[in-house]
């Protein structure tokens, strides 16, 4: 698993990757970035600081659930990567319900931030890391542009920086949060070969969710605590 969390205001970040054991790895990335003075802890040592710091260690087998077997079961042989929850199946409930979990988030002060969670993808090689837990590519924020959280196939978002393409594009050209996270979201991740989502909100509380699989969970809740969710268009 890869997790990662930045805070807009001071540019501070946190993250571990390749961690097998760690019960909530976002909170192993809140603890890097709060208690450790390096941004990306990985593998046996994030598990190591992540012990230290009081978290929950698991058995592996924690993690096992009945659908991600039998996703990895269908393409095992297949020398193919896979988004969890793009298999083109016709049961979105089993391949979409568990994938990446992002999150951004605007406070009354203008602060943004952002933090990505994932399992990467099905049949990953291992010793893979995605683009989650790099801040830049999975995981960005930054109060002078945008806070953004992608999920896709890692290696195209890597390749683009896609998290700091979109808040560049918001910084640098001024383009809205919608037409920068669209623009990435489906020109340039797609023009590497990839594909996937993005959530993004700026400082005034304008968002944008594009994507370019065939559905993404989503949703919003607004200081009021009014909310929405969709799935599909
Ligand atoms: N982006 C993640 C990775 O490549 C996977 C995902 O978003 O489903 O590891």
């Amino acid at each position: 698993m890869d997790a990662a969390v930045m805070d807009g205001k001071t540019l501070s970040a946190g993250a571990v990757a390749g961690v097998r054991k760690i019960k909530n790895p976002i909170e192993a990335a809140v603890a890097v970035m709060r208690c450790c003075q390096g941004v990306l802890l990985a593998g046996e040592g994030a598990e190591q600081f992540a012990a230290e710091q009081g978290l929950k260690i698991v058995k592996q087998t924690y993690f096992i659930t009945a659908g991600r077997r039998r996703q990895l079961q269908r393409i095992r042989n297949s020398h193919t990567m896979q988004l969890d929850h793009d298999s083109g199946t016709d049961h979105p409930a089993e391949d979409t319900e568990l994938g990446t979990v992002g999150a951004v988030a605007l406070d009354q002060y203008g602060n943004l931030a952002a933090g990505t969670s994932t399992g990467g993808l099905v049949n990953k090689r291992f010793g893979r890391i995605g683009d989650s837990p790099i801040i830049g590519a999975g995981t960005y924020a930054d109060n002078g542009s945008v806070a953004v959280s992608a999920t896709g196939t890692g290696e195209s978002f890597i390749r683009s920086v896609c998290a700091h393409e979109i808040a560049a594009r918001v910084k640098y050209c001024g383009f809205s949060v919608g037409r920068a996270a669209t623009e990435v979201t489906k020109t340039v991740i797609p023009a590497l070969g990839g594909r996937g989502g993005v959530i993004a909100l700026d400082h005034a509380g304008r968002f944008a969710m594009p994507y370019v699989t065939r559905g993404m969970y989503r949703g919003l809740i607004r200081s009021n605590g009014q909310s929405q969710v969709w799935v599909f268009d």
